[in-house]
């Protein structure tokens, strides 16, 4: 029976009571993770309970559990994560996917009718009783403030802009914009266009769907698969014709960079493309002296080194082939401005603003490009808030829901209260999500990706050359 099928006879509580049992024998994450998530937290809670008052987690307490994991990746094991998703995907396939979570982790769809009638959503949403009404409807907390819904989204404007169609020159990028950016904040995905063209590359935005991170996170494998075999397909043919694939989204590109290939080494197809023997397992590795390779006995590892179950019905040459072209936009402009590609003398900007690194970008170890771009804008004082363990507490949609709101709250409080300690005039961040939260934490300090500062320093420079 393959690692599949073998998921797909357990029950979702057998699977989450799983990574119940392998973390409280573990405990690392206990003291690790108290601060920087609230799964963990919880976790213990429901383990210490059991063995001290001898009160079992019921069913509705081990999904609720995994509700609470929002693969930030900060803690130490991907098959824990593995097993949060697999209990997701069981629940998904038990009862079905409610209609709350079903809209909550749709930002695509939710995104395509809002910016169709965006006037008609934004005054239904300043009506005090229609707006509550369209949260329980979605499952929304109460006092989440919802963002406005933009005239017009990022696709449409880069169609009548023509960037629909490959540009004939080099070099270009293939530009995978993010559902937040396209129907929420298309100025940051225009600001993104904006910095490479000023820097003479080409930007093409090919056919594009949800990068699957939300429905993955319900749970919703198919609708994930879907998606993600669209992404793998529109961006790997892109690169084919020469465009380098880039996003400006941290979790669509820990998703695509990191996740999605998670395990797809030991996948048969990877196996035989590296001639593996046949009691070998053949595992990447770069050290000098190892001719590119490290093996294991297959006989021995064989059980435990196997592809990710969410994703093993997706080609896993294409995911490893997606995952080592895809960058992150900072990332690569970084590389530009290190070949001297890139204008290094943007405009003034007189400012005092801080920087948060989010966990997806932390998580895709490339450093910290944005903070070292920014660093060329003359004027500019820029600061880095948030350590390795800081969090703004949204985690995506969770922090919508009614039952997570104020636990959300509650975990961004600590980072909020460091930022408002510094009293910066602007906070940047390349987390739209955490933009989200920043906003509802601290409506007086206004918060921009780190391409729209760029963006205006780059118009500086052109408005003093007119
Ligand atoms: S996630 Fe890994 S390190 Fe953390 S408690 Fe679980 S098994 Fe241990
Ligand atoms: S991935 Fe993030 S949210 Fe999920 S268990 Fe690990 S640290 Fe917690």
């Amino acid at each position: 029976m393959n690692q599949e099928a073998d998921q797909e006879q357990k029950s979702s509580s057998t699977l989450i009571r799983q990574v119940v049992e392998a973390c409280a024998d573990c405990d690392t994450c206990r003291f690790l993770m108290d601060e920087s998530c609230l799964f963990f937290p919880e976790l213990y809670r429901l383990y210490d309970r059991e063995k001290q008052a001898g009160l079992p987690a019921a069913e509705k307490d081990l999904h609720r559990l995994a509700d609470m994991c929002t693969l930030c990746g900060l803690c130490p094991c991907s098959d824990i994560r593995a097993g949060i998703i697999g209990a997701k995907i069981a629940r998904v396939r038990e009862k079905g996917l409610p209609l709350s979570a079903r809209l909550l982790s749709d930002v695509e769809t939710a995104g395509r009718w809002g910016c169709r009638f965006p006037g008609f959503f934004n005054t239904l949403f300043r009506v005090p009783g229609a707006a509550q009404t369209v949260k329980r409807m979605a499952g929304i907390a109460r006092d989440r403030k919802l963002p406005g819904i933009p005239k017009e989204n990022f696709f449409s404007w880069a169609a009548r802009k023509g960037l629909n169609r490959n540009p004939g020159r080099q070099p270009k990028i293939a530009y995978f914009a993010g559902c937040t950016a396209a129907y929420l904040f298309p100025e940051v995905a225009r600001a993104a266009v904006a910095v490479l063209e000023h820097n003479d590359i080409g930007v093409y935005v090919p056919p594009q769907r949800c990068c699957g991170m939300p429905t993955l996170l319900e749970g919703e494998k198919k609708r994930t698969d879907r998606r993600v075999k669209k992404n793998l397909k529109s961006l790997l043919d892109a690169a084919a014709l020469g465009c380098d694939p880039v996003c400006s989204c941290p979790t669509c590109g820990f998703f695509m960079k990191v996740l999605l290939k998670e395990g797809a080494v030991y996948s048969d197809a990877y196996q035989k493309a590296v001639n593996a023997g046949t009691d070998e397992i053949r595992i990447p590795d770069s050290r000098p002296g190892k001719g590119g390779y490290t093996s294991l006995q297959k006989s021995m590892y064989g059980k435990i080194l196997k592809d990710n179950p969410y994703f093993s019905g997706i080609d896993p040459l294409a995911r490893i082939k997606l995952s080592e072209k895809i960058s992150d936009t900072g990332q690569y402009m970084e590389s530009l401005h290190q070949q001297g590609r890139l204008d290094p003398n943007p405009g003034r900007i007189s400012g005092r603003m801080m920087y948060f690194a989010p966990c997806h970008q932390r998580e895709q170890n490339i450093g910290s490009p944005y903070e070292n771009l920014l660093a060329l804008i003359p004027g500019l004082e820029l600061s880095r808030v948030g350590g390795a363990m800081d969090c703004c507490g949204m985690g995506g949609s969770l922090g919508f829901k009614e039952g997570f709101h104020e636990k959300s709250i509650r975990l961004g409080r600590r980072l909020a209260e460091k930022i408002r300690a510094a009293a910066p005039e602007a906070i940047v961040t390349d987390c739209l999500s955490c933009r989200l939260q920043f906003r509802h934490l601290m409506p007086e300090i206004p918060v921009f990706h780190p391409l729209e500062i760029l963006k205006k320093a780059y118009d500086k420079k052109e408005a003093k050359n007119d």
